[in-house]
């Protein structure tokens, strides 16, 4: 089994790596969000543990970066305990959240639940009506007919898909799509939710995602 670990603390990350292979992990240690980014799009991790406060691209834009091409089992390392970070972490598709400090015993029995697992959390096949996402092979068909989306309308659907029925305001989706504030550019959204749209509603009598006038979009099958 091999590890990825993102730390830019040498003291922890030089202690997980020499825990870790102990208990016969193959370890490698990545000291900036760039370099653990590249390790792991360039080579197969079983699991990657990612700490959240990184030099130049933090925790969240390395895992989203992450997620635009792969499903390796991601465990969030932080000092933030916060709800929200959770919650953003696992929004974000990060497998599991460890708050520093842990105890060794915690982060081993961790990284073993996560292994056995097998595939990812979120791996599962989501579906609204006759759309269905593939996470694993990042396929969307809709109608048993493939759809052919960018990088962006994928990681927008799947967003939407996630959180079926909710109303997601422009904000919120600008943030976990685009990984960015937005005070007024919200129009970017729009414009990715039209072509969006274009493929996977235009074609189709019934239609998946709706605009909230004056909020945002929400996606169910009416
Ligand atoms: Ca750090």
């Amino acid at each position: 089994m091999r590890l990825l670990i993102v730390e830019d603390e040498p003291k922890t990350g030089d202690y997980l790596k020499k825990g870790l292979t102990e208990h016969g992990y193959t370890v490698e240690v990545a000291r900036t969000g760039a370099d653990g980014l590249h390790l792991a799009l360039e080579s197969d991790f079983d699991l990657i543990l990612l700490d959240v406060m990184l030099p130049g691209l933090n925790g969240w834009q390395v895992l989203a970066q992450l997620r635009e091409k792969k499903e390796t089992p991601v465990l969030f390392l932080t000092a933030r305990d916060q709800v929200d970070d959770r919650v953003k972490g696992l929004e974000l598709g990060a497998d599991d959240y460890l708050v520093k400090p842990f105890a060794f015993s915690e982060l081993l029995a961790r990284v073993r639940a996560l292994l056995k697992r097998g595939k990812p959390a979120g791996a599962d096949a989501l579906c609204v009506a006759d759309l269905e996402i593939d996470p694993i092979r990042r396929r969307v068909t809709r109608a048993g007919q493939r759809m052919d989306l960018t990088a962006k309308e994928y990681a927008l659907l799947l967003l939407f898909l996630r959180r079926q029925t909710e109303v997601l305001s422009r904000t919120f989706i600008a943030e976990q799509v685009w990984d960015m504030n937005f005070d007024s550019d919200t129009n970017v959204v729009d414009v990715a939710v039209r072509r969006l749209r274009a493929k996977v509603d235009d074609p189709f009598h019934r239609k998946l995602i709706h605009a909230v006038r004056g909020v945002g979009y929400v996606c169910e099958a009416r």
